[in-house]
């Protein structure tokens, strides 16, 4: 008989060597640890799930989710520029995954700036790429000389970025696209609080691909959805490395309510992202009245850099508010020289939730 050992033996080493994603995160009353939408799910999303009939469970939806693709280009403001298609995945996540797949083989470099999503390197390595990390600048903009430097088979840009909830300069992405050596992967999971996006370069270049999800803003987490814009070539080729059915029927017929111009659907989404921005706003003001220091955010959650943070997550989730510690970011970055390369990212939501975030806040300081 083999035991597990042996097993580990056997598995790639890629695969070994991850991390396996615990739940460090438990269950909390006020939970502002994932960036999802904390007001809920559009209610035309909701209805399509309640009204649901059997065969919708018991057919398999489309291949590659090809009812979606119009009102996705619709709402990314493509449907009228030829030659621009979609690639759909459970979750962007899938789509980020299947990019690499499709672009890089195994010993090939990704280029990403640090800090960036945590995905991104562990992604990285299960599909054999080297992962180079360069620093964002002290101004929170990517370093696009030393990026096009890295001469990588993929270059990964985060706008607004993840964790640190910063925006990302048009220079520099232009830059980016214009001169990265392969492809260039632009996550725009948190587009909808940003006060930029930059799908239209998808016109000059066809080494572009744009990176959504029905996560965050859209409140579908649970559904995982995400999509992937990019001259149909590319997503054609990205589809190949996904494989079909990714995307479960319930879920797509979710979106397409979503995505519908009504006051429950994408109003309804738009409502509560204009929402989120305010309450954002007012949430800076607030911390930094409690006299933390908090970085400029373009995204539905804000970065306290904190050399105590790991310490104050799990006092605050001791008392019901879950927040979510990092540490290991790059010092030479200023913000987080005094901090030591820690801090805390505090997701936004109903003011109700900012007002008890901030009470047990002030006492774990204290
Ligand atoms: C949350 C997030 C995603 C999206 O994940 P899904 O797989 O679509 O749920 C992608 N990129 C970034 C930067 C994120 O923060």
């Amino acid at each position: 008989m083999t035991t597990s050992s042996d097993v580990l033996r056997l598995a790639r080493g890629d695969v070994s060597a991850l991390p396996h994603l615990g739940s460090e995160l438990a269950a909390c009353d006020v939970d502002l640890s994932d960036n999802t939408n904390l007001w809920g799910a559009p209610p035309a999303a909701v209805r399509v799930l309640r009204e649901a009939q059997p065969e919708a469970l018991s057919r398999y939806p489309s291949l590659y989710s090809e009812p979606l693709r119009s009102a996705m280009l619709r709402y990314v403001g493509m449907e009228s520029v030829a030659g621009i298609g979609i690639v759909t995945g459970c979750g962007s996540d899938d789509v980020l995954d299947s990019t690499m797949r499709t672009f890089g083989a195994p010993g090939e470099r990704l280029a990403f700036s640090s800090p960036t999503f945590s995905m991104i390197p562990l992604l990285a390595r299960l599909n054999g790429l080297e992962a180079v990390a360069i620093p964002l600048t002290n101004s929170f903009d990517v370093d696009a000389d030393q990026l096009v430097g890295a001469q990588a088979k993929i270059t990964y840009l985060c706008a607004p970025n993840n964790p640190t909830g910063t925006m990302i300069s048009r220079a520099a992405v232009e830059y980016v696209v214009a001169n990265a050596s392969g492809i260039v992967l632009l996550d725009e999971a948190y587009a909808e609080f940003a006060p930029e996006v930059f799908a239209d370069l998808l016109t000059q270049s066809e080494r572009l691909i744009v990176a959504r999800t029905f996560s965050k803003a859209f409140g579908l987490a649970g559904l995982r959805v995400g999509f992937g814009v990019g001259n149909t070539t590319l997503t054609r080729l990205v589809e190949r490395a996904r494989g079909p059915y990714k995307v479960g029927g319930l879920a797509e017929r979710a979106v397409l309510a979503a995505l519908e111009p009504t006051a429950d659907g994408l109003e309804w989404v738009r409502a509560h992202a204009a929402l989120s921005i305010a309450n954002r706003d007012r949430l800076i003001l607030s911390l930094r009245q409690l006299g933390l220091g908090v970085l400029p955010s373009a995204a539905n959650f804000v970065l306290v850099p904190h050399a105590r943070a790991r310490e104050l997550a799990r006092v605050m989730r001791t008392r019901g508010v879950l927040v979510r510690p990092f540490g290991g970011f790059p010092q030479e970055i200023s913000a987080f020289a005094e901090s030591g390369g820690a801090a805390l990212r505090i997701s936004v939501g109903p003011w109700e939730m900012m007002e008890t975030l901030i009470n047990v806040l002030r006492e774990a300081l204290a």
